[in-house]
């Protein structure tokens, strides 16, 4: 069978970790697939399903494209979670991270089981990183196997090179800066720097490290949402490490109307037409957009600190704070203060979930303070806009490194150590500075805005029809089509 594009048809199925930053690029992935023709299921949890139903069902029913899910129960409280944990964000703590991965590899049952009962199976699974176990299931059922990367190719060549180098063994102090061996920037980390996995040394750690490894080099090819353009040389030489890495992003920029830009994995706190009206009320290029990801915590003095910074920069801003973070306390404050009267007209406040995509792409928004999260930093590149680096954990300092060195795109807020919640890390002096560098800082702050707009543009020439990600898509069905030949000869 043909697409209209006269690719061939395939069935793909889609093996996502349960968690906004993955869902979120799985999900716009596939909208990619189903955009090119082809057939995609993706493997959902009940309440999982339900945040993503308006973003996925709704949209493949109004413009005709076969994606559907495939429910599984999640089997969180055999593993010892509390009932309704889906999702890495709804973990009361992070500490119980070990048993949700727990229950996300007893997906493998149920879906072992299903792929049994098929009468046609799948031409390919495209599976998460973090879930190593749908290899043996692509082996058993003898089906083509691809890994997606919700990271970037900087990211990907210096975990691997520090790894392979065994650049951590040495060094004994966390705040020594370390060279990463084999890349084409000259680029340092200090060891508090790294993500956990690649700090501490444990055998369950160093297992669960190698098994990602061995997934990822026995895929038939390796996805990532980024572009070639944007890092070349990192996607060069990691490209000769893995089959087949195609870079195939920014996904985000697939949801071009503004429908589909509120629609990014949850219902949004605030209604459509506030934001834009708040948004349509401003200047060009003025407003900060406030926002560290789906799990990042900060306790009411590390907010407050934050607010009063946004309070005294003087600049329109957006912010947006986690529901769990709006706790009694920090709304005592707000109310004792009077701070939403005290910023009216200039500050809105999102309790909750905020339409990111949205937002960033506005033409009022003139920069994004961020987590530095992979999605959120590709959101702000994709919409051509400068940012605050605040990074806290996992690979986030990689990204500000990427931003900020690499990109020059990027002022740091200063932070040098992963966020530790009982220290004030950042003061409210920090935040005026880093906003009035990235505002008013003069040739640098003009040159940084139009490096950051140029980028922007490259960014959707790369997902436009022709453009390198839009191609690598269709070397992707290609390479499906391949395989499945070799699987049945
Ligand atoms: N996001 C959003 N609204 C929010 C918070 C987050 O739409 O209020 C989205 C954001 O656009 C991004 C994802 O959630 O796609 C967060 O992923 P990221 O990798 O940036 O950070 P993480 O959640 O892993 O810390």
């Amino acid at each position: 069978m043909a697409s209209s594009n006269q690719q061939p048809v395939h069935h793909f199925l889609l093996v996502p970790l349960m968690s906004q930053s993955h869902l979120i690029p799985f999900t716009d992935l596939a909208k990619v697939l189903a955009d090119h023709g082809q057939q995609v299921t993706i493997v959902m949890t009940p309440l999982n399903a339900a945040r993503f139903n308006n973003a996925i069902i709704d949209y493949a029913m109004n413009f005709n494209l076969k994606i559907q899910f495939l429910l599984l129960s999640f089997p969180g409280q055999e593993a010892g979670l509390p009932k309704g944990c889906e999702n890495l964000d709804s973990l009361p703590s992070l500490d119980l991270t070990a048993k949700f991965f727990q229950a996300s590899n007893m997906l493998h049952e149920p879906l072992e089981k299903w792929l049994q009962d098929l009468e046609s199976l799948p031409s390919c699974i495209i599976s998460d990183i973090c879930l190593p176990w749908t290899s043996d299931l692509a082996l058993k059922f003898k089906i083509p196997r691809v890994v997606f990367h919700t990271v970037s190719c900087f990211t990907l060549l210096c975990s691997h090179n520090i790894k392979r180098y065994e650049v951590q063994d040495g060094i004994t102090s966390d705040s020594e800066p370390v060279l990463v061996p084999g890349v084409p920037d000259r680029i340092e980390f200090t060891k508090a720097q790294l993500p956990e996995s690649q700090r501490k040394s444990s055998d369950d750690l160093n297992n669960l490290v190698n098994q990602f490894k061995e997934a990822e080099l026995s895929a038939s090819a390796v996805l990532v949402n980024s572009f070639e353009e944007m890092e070349s040389g990192y996607v060069k030489a990691y490209q000769k490490f893995v089959n087949n890495l195609w870079c195939i992003g920014p996904l985000s920029l697939c949801n071009e109307t503004t429908s589909n830009k509120l629609r990014t994995g949850n219902k949004t706190s605030i209604d459509e037409h506030e934001s834009l009206n708040w948004l349509n009320s401003h200047k060009s290029r003025s407003v900060i957009y406030v926002c560290f990801g789906s799990l990042s915590h900060m306790l009411p003095p590390q907010l407050i600190e934050l607010g009063l910074g946004l309070e005294a920069s003087n600049c329109p801003f957006i912010w947006t704070i986690k529901k769990i973070d709006y706790t009694p306390e920090l709304e005592k404050w707000f109310k004792e203060q009077r701070f939403e009267e005290r910023i009216k007209g200039r500050g809105l406040i999102i309790r909750g979930w905020a339409p990111q995509v949205q937002i960033l792409s506005h033409p009022a928004t003139g920069g994004f303070f961020t987590h530095c999260g992979w999605n959120s930093t590709i959101e702000g590149v994709s919409a051509g806009l400068p940012m605050i680096t605040w990074p806290m954990f996992a690979e986030q300092f990689y990204n500000e490194k990427f931003v900020v060195q690499i990109l020059k795109i990027g002022v740091k807020i200063g932070v040098e150590v992963p966020m530790n919640a009982k220290v004030l890390t950042v003061k409210r002096e920090d935040v005026k500075k880093a906003i009035k560098q990235l505002v008013d800082g003069g040739d640098d702050a003009e040159e940084r805005r139009k490096r950051a707009k140029k980028l922007g543009e490259m960014a959707k020439r790369a997902v436009e029809k022709g453009g390198s990600s839009y191609l690598n898509a269709t070397l992707l069905i290609e390479h499906v089509n391949q395989q499945g030949k070799s699987y049945q000869r």
